[in-house]
């Protein structure tokens, strides 16, 4: 079996083709380094297993898809690292009947990991172009219960609200109200949160009948969550 990798140049040097092993090998890395990393729940393994991160990678950066860390994917954004998606996805505690709403689409993959536990996607970008490559994978990879909406996410998704669970894959200086909002009674927020692009923490918001708990679970670094539309 042999594998082409995807290149958005088309004139690049073509790399040459994996055999079954060399790809099972690399299947088994990336999954051990996500193990490392504390991605332990055997539904989230699985997502990251089916879903070939290689595919949301474009271009020179495509053959380093399989390590542990953020890449560009155009319009300035990152692709974040497996195993903070591993990590996200985790502590959002999704069940096969939750909807989900995720503000920052970028290549897509996360969505696509969403997509495989959870019963409903919506995913939103203020990149249309990345929205618009991310949706032509969806639709290739038959992943038909995301869909990807163009604009700010910072409001949130008011017609389809309230949502199960909530992923911001932006950083945000306070978890923005609009969302927290749209969030149903027991349900589950997860967003980077910090004044600067050096000092962030990933929170978790539960909200009860009584109100939203915050949770702080780990320091990380994302791409800030910026207000408006782009123009691209
Ligand atoms: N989840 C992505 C990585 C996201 S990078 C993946 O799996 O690849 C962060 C993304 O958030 C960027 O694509 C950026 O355009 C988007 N973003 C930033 N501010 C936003 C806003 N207000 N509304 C929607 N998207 C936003």
């Amino acid at each position: 079996m042999t594998e082409r990798r995807p290149s958005s140049q088309g004139d690049a040097t073509p790399l040459p083709p994996l055999n079954a092993e060399d790809l099972a090998e690399r299947k088994m890395r990336f999954l051990f380094a996500l193990r490392s990393k504390g991605v332990i729940e055997a539904k989230v393994l699985e997502a990251m297993e089916r879903v070939d991160r290689g595919l949301f990678v474009k271009g020179l950066f495509a053959e380093r898809a399989y390590e542990d860390m953020p890449l560009p994917i155009g319009c300035g954004q990152t692709i974040s690292q497996p195993s903070v998606v591993g990590l996200m996805t985790q502590a959002l505690e999704l069940g096969p009947r939750d909807t989900v709403l995720e503000i920052g689409t970028g290549s897509g993959y996360q969505a696509a990991i969403l997509s495989q536990i959870a019963r409903r996607v919506y995913t939103i970008d203020r990149h249309r172009r990345l929205v618009r490559d991310a949706d032509a994978l969806f639709r290739a990879l038959n992943l038909t219960n995301i869909v990807t909406l163009a604009g700010d996410g910072s409001h949130g998704l008011p017609d389809q609200a309230p949502f199960d669970r909530i992923i911001v894959t932006a950083a945000a200086e306070d978890p923005p109200g609009p969302l927290l909002a749209q969030l149903k009674i027991g349900g589950i927020m997860v967003v980077p949160v910090g004044q600067s692009d050096t000092v962030q923490s990933l929170i978790r918001v539960r909200k009860t009948q009584s109100g939203l708990d915050y949770e702080e679970l780990r320091p990380v670094r994302f791409v800030p969550l910026v207000e408006g539309t782009a123009t691209e």
